[in-house]
């Protein structure tokens, strides 16, 4: 492997091997470029290597180091396996005293077996491990799998906790990880989607393409998660395919993952509606403004929960639980399951009422506000180097957090606020003169 030489910044690691790492991780290498005191250094795992290196290309990124870990066809073990073996050789080096190679920190993102490799690699190395995206939760060892065993791993090596919310803060101080190592960043996701907003992309598939030009109502769609295999994805398929059908007019475009157990379920069911458009996966600038573009989004994806709600796209999740409670919560997200009568029903009524779809699609994105990345910089120049600390994304405080933890999280009002209503006071008003109020709950 070709190393390059030593400069007078500190390397950080920055292991990547899938497509949502691509994305949530290059506004992060993008922005370290910039800084005066860091400098990073790509592992490409290779596990999608496919998928990866459209977006890399896209933000202008070459990787260090390719481990090719993905090349043949693997089992989860065996990737862990590799990414083990081939990227303990390269961070070793350095931490038996090899001085052109000093590694500051090693980041990791989200929940793959890449990322969970990369951290066990790091930690055996006795190198800080940085957690981008750290405490998502279903709380189900098993759903999403094996993602949600893998975030937990994680927690427990890293040194720093970067969490996109509030809510994943809280699921990690529940887990005993001290407060005082955890910053809320906002989701690097929406720093990607804002940069990658600048262009102009053009969409590979004509048909996508006339689609996207047209004034036709679109359904964009994805679905590809383990454990869904069994039966989730022929379900799911089955409801966009009666969606479609009652709804001519629409068109729906899903680009297909390249997983071939993926395509042999959802292929069959839906490669012979007219007005359902079965593609490859996109570039990452085509899907997200096709995204922007669509309705509706139907998927089992993690990172388009957290996209559609800044383009204001509603979105159906198609999973029986979610790690992104705050969409949910926020109203942008609906969680309707694997079952084809309730994800049917679901997207008929979005595409039937629009009060019910102005409902969702109206709402304020609650996953960051586009500065994630230079939060986590200035984190880590703050810590290395005793740079002034950057302040946190969204609110430490919940007006419903408080009430829930107060007994009223049935009511949709306070006894307090009734009494004040009934006496037309307007409390705000009378008994603050601070700085002007925050708008969000
Ligand atoms: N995406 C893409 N091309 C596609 C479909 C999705 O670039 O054809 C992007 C999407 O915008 C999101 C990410 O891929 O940022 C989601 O990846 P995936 O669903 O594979 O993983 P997850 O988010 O569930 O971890």
């Amino acid at each position: 492997m070709d190393l390059p030489e030593v400069d007078s910044k500190f390397r950080v690691v920055i292991i990547v091997g899938t497509r949502p790492e691509a994305i949530k991780l290059f506004p992060i290498i993008l922005e370290m470029k910039e800084s005066k005191f860091l400098e990073p250094f790509v592992i490409n795992t290779g596990q999608h290597r496919d998928l990866v290196q459209p977006v890399f290309d896209m933000a202008g990124i070459t990787p260090d180091v390719d481990l090719h870990a993905g090349d043949s066809p693997n089992t989860l073990n065996q990737i862990v396996a590799k990414v083990l073996d081939r990227a303990d050789s390269i961070i070793e080096k350095e931490s038996r005293g090899n001085n052109w190679f000093p590694t500051a920190a090693v980041i990791v993102h989200g929940d793959t077996s890449t990322a969970m490799a990369g951290a066990l690699t790091a930690i055996q190395e006795k190198r800080p491990v940085v957690h981008v995206e750290a405490g998502l939760r279903t709380g189900n060892a098993l759903s999403p799998f094996p993602e949600e065993l893998n975030r937990q791993i994680i927690s427990r090596i890293a040194a720093l906790h970067l969490a996109p919310t509030v809510t994943n803060l809280n699921n990690l101080v529940s887990e005993q990880i001290p407060a005082d190592r955890i910053l809320v960043t906002g989701n690097t996701g929406i720093d990607a989607l804002m940069w990658t907003a600048r262009l102009e992309p053009e969409y590979a598939d004509p048909r996508v393409a006339e689609v996207v030009k047209s004034d036709a109502d679109v359904i964009v769609m994805t679905a590809h998660r383990r454990e869904h295999w069994g039966g989730g994805l022929a379900r799911i398929a089955q409801a966009v395919r009666e969606v479609a059908e009652e709804k001519p007019e629409i068109q729906v475009i899903f680009p297909m993952h390249p997983n071939p157990k993926v395509r042999e379920q959802v292929e069959p069911i839906l490669q012979e509606v007219p007005n359902v458009i079965l593609t490859e996966p996109m570039e990452y600038a085509e899907f997200a403004h096709l995204l922007g573009r669509a309705k509706i989004a139907i998927t089992d994806s993690g990172g388009i929960q957290e996209e559609a709600p800044s383009l204001g796209t509603p979105v159906l999740v198609t999973r029986e639980e979610t790690e992104r409670h705050e969409g949910v919560e926020a109203g942008t997200l609906l969680l309707v399951g694997t079952e084809t009568d309730s994800i049917r029903d679901a997207a008929l009524l979005l595409l039937n009422d629009p009060v019910a779809y102005q409902t969702m699609a109206a709402r304020p994105n609650p996953y960051g506000d586009g500065f994630a990345s230079r939060r986590i910089i200035a984190a880590l120049e703050s810590i290395a180097f005793g740079e002034s600390a950057p302040t946190a994304f969204g609110p430490s405080f919940s007006r419903n957090a408080v009430l829930e933890a107060s007994g009223f999280d049935d009511a949709p009002r306070t006894p307090y606020e009734e009494q004040r209503l009934a006496m037309g006071t307007d409390v705000s008003a009378v008994t603050y003169t601070g700085p002007e109020r925050r708008q969000s709950q």
